[in-house]
């Protein structure tokens, strides 16, 4: 909706960087849809903790389904999808990101550049915390009767990762997962080539963290969240590790530079944003279905996400981690054991409290996602334990996925305004 409450038909405003992911992801999705014709193999597997530099070491492609139906949702196709998986029988409280993968596939699997996916070579479960991914792969083996290689992750139920959590999850790369990939792929396990990868991974978490951490500037030269997604795109899904992947970040800083240099604000699906009013740290995933009309919620308030726990789902870099090739499975289990959902409630409120101090935040916005219980468990406490600790306000609104059925416009619009308000009043009272 636009400020005086009609909606918008331009077409959003996308900033280079944001085109320039786009096409990566697309030429992805077209070599993926060609494999079963080249021959190229490929492994389905999760975005938090995710294996890329290791399964492209072998040569394989990475297929990631959540980002198949948050893809999905985007394009409007998310509603028929979880309907048809209801259908089938997956109750309404089940992830809707499994459900509108279920009705996916039993549509013909067509991904988002509107060519089929090829099925699974292998399903390689990193489990890291979510229960669901262990059943969505069960449902996925059901369908394909392909082979599964598991990796347990060990959570961090009390905040640390000691020696024996890093060699049970080395262990498991050299006894499970390495065989596995080997066996599919054909190819010895190379670890040359994989600490090349893993120091190209080096080089772009750098820059990534580089532009995650200029939201520090007023104005805010990047939105960490709406415009943040794009940008850990490459990072979280199949471009770790390779030389797309480095140029693309460096591209990206030199954007977001520019940027700092004339004093400018974030690009939002309106344009540019001109009078930052508010700044805010946001915990949660987005909801995909609605995502422009939700960012612009934000956007037509003055309001810019200078932080996010959501860009750290499948990777937390911005307090010192980088893929490191001299311990190359060592630097992997670490990386895997270190997203942001494998953290214990605790250490998510420790980096909240220290976002919005870095960030130099009024306050914190909780998405609370009906279908995630990784992110929402604890939410509530969460908040509580952040406004205690740094006597900034919360405020917490409540939405989905990629269920249509669970966005609605105007009570997450009035939710919003009103925290909005309440963030001006007390700023006026200051
Ligand atoms: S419950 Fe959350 S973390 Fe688990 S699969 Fe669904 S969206 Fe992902």
């Amino acid at each position: 909706m636009t400020a005086a409450g009609a909606p918008s038909t331009a077409p959003a405003r996308k900033d280079d960087s944001q085109l320039r992911q786009k096409r990566m992801m697309a030429e992805h999705y077209g070599r993926l849809a060609r494999s079963p014709r080249t021959g190229e193999k490929n492994v389905y597997t999760f975005v938090p903790g995710n294996l890329t530099e290791l399964v492209r070491s072998f040569g394989l492609l990475p297929v990631l389904p959540e980002i198949n139906a948050l893809q999905s949702a985007m394009r409007g196709k998310s509603r028929e999808y979880i309907a048809t998986a209801e259908k089938l029988g997956h109750s309404e409280d089940v992830c809707t990101y499994v459900k509108c993968d279920v009705g996916m596939l039993k549509s013909g699997n067509v991904g988002p550049t509107g060519e089929p996916l090829p099925k699974p070579d292998v399903l390689l479960l990193s489990y890291t915390g979510c229960f669901t991914f262990m059943k969505w792969f069960e449902i996925l083996r059901q369908e394909y009767d392909c082979p599964v290689a598991m990796l347990h992750v060990p959570y961090q139920g009390d905040g640390e990762i000691t020696d024996a959590m890093r060699r049970y999850v080395v262990g498991q790369l050299r006894d499970v997962v390495i065989p596995a990939l080997e066996k599919l792929s054909g190819k010895r396990y190379d670890e040359d080539r994989l600490r090349g990868m893993l120091a190209l991974s080096a080089q772009a978490e750098e820059d990534l963290v580089w532009v995650l951490r200029s939201a520090a500037h007023r104005p805010s030269p990047i939105d960490a969240y709406f415009g943040g997604v794009y940008y850990i795109g490459p990072m979280f899904t199949a471009f770790r590790g390779t030389p797309e992947a480095v140029d693309y970040y460096r591209a990206l800083r030199r954007e977001v530079q520019e940027r700092i240099d004339q004093g400018r604000g974030p690009v939002t699906p309106d344009g540019e944003m001109s009078d930052e009013r508010f700044r805010v740290v946001v915990e949660g995933p987005p909801n995909w279905t609605h995502f422009r009309e939700f960012w612009k919620m934000f956007a037509d308030e003055g309001a810019v996400v200078v932080a996010s726990t959501y860009t750290k789902v499948g990777g937390v870099f911005d307090f010192g981690f980088r893929h490191d090739p001299s311990r190359p499975l060592e630097t992997l289990a670490e990386y895997c054991m270190g997203c942001y959902t494998n953290l214990h409630l605790p250490g998510r409120v420790e980096m909240l409290c220290r976002y919005l101090e870095d960030y130099s935040a009024d306050g914190l916005l909780v998405n609370s996602i009906k279908s995630c219980n990784s992110f929402s468990a604890g939410q509530l406490r969460i908040l509580r334990e952040v406004e205690r600790r740094t006597g900034r306000p919360a405020g917490f609104i409540e939405s989905d996925l990629v269920d249509p059925r669970y966005f609605s416009a105007a009570n997450i619009k009035n939710r919003l305004e009103s925290y909005f308000q309440m963030l001006a009043h007390r700023r006026g009272a200051a």
